[in-house]
C-alpha cells in the first residue's frame, strides 16, 4: 500500500532526525501559528562551562573550597548547570564530598547535605523566598557591604550575560558561580525560520536571569522575552498564548519544560541533553541534535497536511 501522507512525514522527519511520536503529534505540529523557546538547551547548546567561581569574603571559603561545595551538592543532578558545576570541580582535581539527603527543585536548584552542612546551590530569588524552603534571608544578599557586588549579580545577572547561581551553606550565602554557554551555530535561523512559517517572531520563555535572556534574544533577533521564569510561569505563558486563541509550538529540553510541553498545542524536546522526563511528555523528540530540523519537520506536516485534507 502507498503509505498515509501523515506516516510518510513521519519517516521523513525520522531521517531528518526528529521522532515524531505519532499521525496526531505530526499533524498538530502543522496546525502551529506561534512559537515559544526555551532558552538553555534549546537556542544554547545546553553544555555550559564555569567561567568564574567568588566566595563571599567572610566565607572562610576559597575559589576551590566554594567550587567543590557546590559540586558535591549538585553531584546528584542530571541538570546541565549541575554537570558543569562537577566536570569543573573534576578539571581542578578538587574532591567530591558524598552527599545526604539530596532534593532538586526543577526551575530553582539543589540541596544537600553535605559534610554535616546543608548546601542549597540555585536560583538566589529562590533560595530567599521563604515559601519556598527558605534557605538564605533575602537581607543577607542584599545589605552586605563585602559582598554587595556578589548579591546583587546574584539577584540580577550581570552584563555579560553568564548565568549566576548562589551558594548557600547552613542559611548563609558563601559566593556565587557563573556559567555561560555557547548559543547554537544554526539559533538565529532557526528563529527566522518559525518567524517565515507563523508569521510572527518566536517568545523567548527562560528561567535564566534578563540579562542572559536579552543576549541571546538580540542574537536570535527575538524581541519578546520573558526571562526569571519559573516552571509555572512558562505553562501560564503557554496557556496565556492559547487562550488568546494562538496553536503554540513549545520547543524545550528541561524538567522544568515538562508542564509547558504538555500544555502546548505541539510540545518538542531537544533530545541530546534533555531530560527524560521533557521526552516523554513532549510530542516530538529531536534526536539528532540540530535546532533547524524544528521548522524542517512543521513544514513538513504542512506538505502532508495538504495531501490529506
Ligand atoms: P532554563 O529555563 O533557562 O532552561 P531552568 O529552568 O532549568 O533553565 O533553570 C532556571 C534557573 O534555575 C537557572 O538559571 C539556575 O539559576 C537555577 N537552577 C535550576 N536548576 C539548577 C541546578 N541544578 N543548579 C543550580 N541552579 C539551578
Ligand atoms: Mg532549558
Amino acid at each position: 500500500a502507498t503509505m498515509p501522507p501523515l506516516l510518510s512525514a513521519i519517516a521523513n522527519a525520522g531521517r531528518h532526525g526528529v521522532l515524531v511520536k505519532s499521525a496526531v503529534a505530526m499533524e498538530r505540529l502543522g496546525e502551529i501559528d506561534t512559537a515559544a523557546l526555551d532558552k538553555t538547551g534549546t537556542l544554547t547548546e545546553g553544555a555550559p562551562e564555569v567561567t568564574d567561581v567568588r566566595p563571599l569574603p567572610d566565607s572562610g571559603l576559597d575559589e576551590n573550597r566554594l567550587l567543590a561545595l557546590a559540586a558535591a551538592a549538585e553531584h546528584p543532578s542530571e541538570h546541565p548547570l549541575a554537570r558543569a558545576i562537577v566536570a569543573a570541580a573534576r578539571a581542578r582535581d578538587l574532591p567530591i564530598a558524598p552527599t545526604e539527603e539530596f532534593t532538586a527543585v526543577p526551575g530553582r536548584g539543589v540541596t544537600a547535605v553535605v559534610g554535616g552542612h546543608k548546601v542549597s546551590v540555585g536560583r538566589a530569588e529562590a533560595l530567599a523566598d521563604p515559601e519556598d524552603g527558605a534557605t538564605v534571608r533575602a537581607e543577607a544578599l542584599a545589605d552586605r557591604e563585602d559582598g554587595a557586588t556578589v548579591g546583587a549579580e546574584a539577584l540580577t545577572g550581570r552584563e555579560d550575560g553568564a548565568t549566576i547561581v548562589l551558594v548557600v551553606r547552613d542559611g548563609n550565602p558563601v559566593g556565587t558561580l557563573a556559567l555561560t554557554d555557547r548559543l547554537r551555530p544554526e539559533a538565529a535561523a532557526t528563529t527566522a525560520a518559525l518567524t517565515a512559517l507563523t508569521g510572527t517572531a518566536p517568545v523567548l520563555l527562560t528561567g535564566d536571569n534578563a540579562h542572559a535572556a536579552a543576549r541571546v534574544a538580540e542574537a536570535t533577533g527575538l524581541t519578546d522575552v520573558r526571562a526569571d521564569l519559573l516552571p509555572e510561569d512558562k505553562v501560564n505563558a503557554v496557556r496565556d498564548l492559547q487562550d488568546s486563541g494562538r496553536k503554540v509550538l513549545f520547543v524545550g529540553d528541561g524538567v522544568n519544560d515538562a508542564p509547558a510541553l504538555a500544555a502546548a498545542h505541539s510540545g518538542v524536546a531537544m533530545g541530546r541533553a534533555g531530560s527524560d522526563l521533557a521526552l516523554e511528555t513532549a510530542d516530538a523528540v529531536v534526536v539528532r541534535d540540530e535546532l533547524a530540523t524544528v521548522p524542517a519537520t512543521v513544514r513538513l506536516s504542512r506538505a502532508a497536511r495538504r495531501l490529506v485534507l
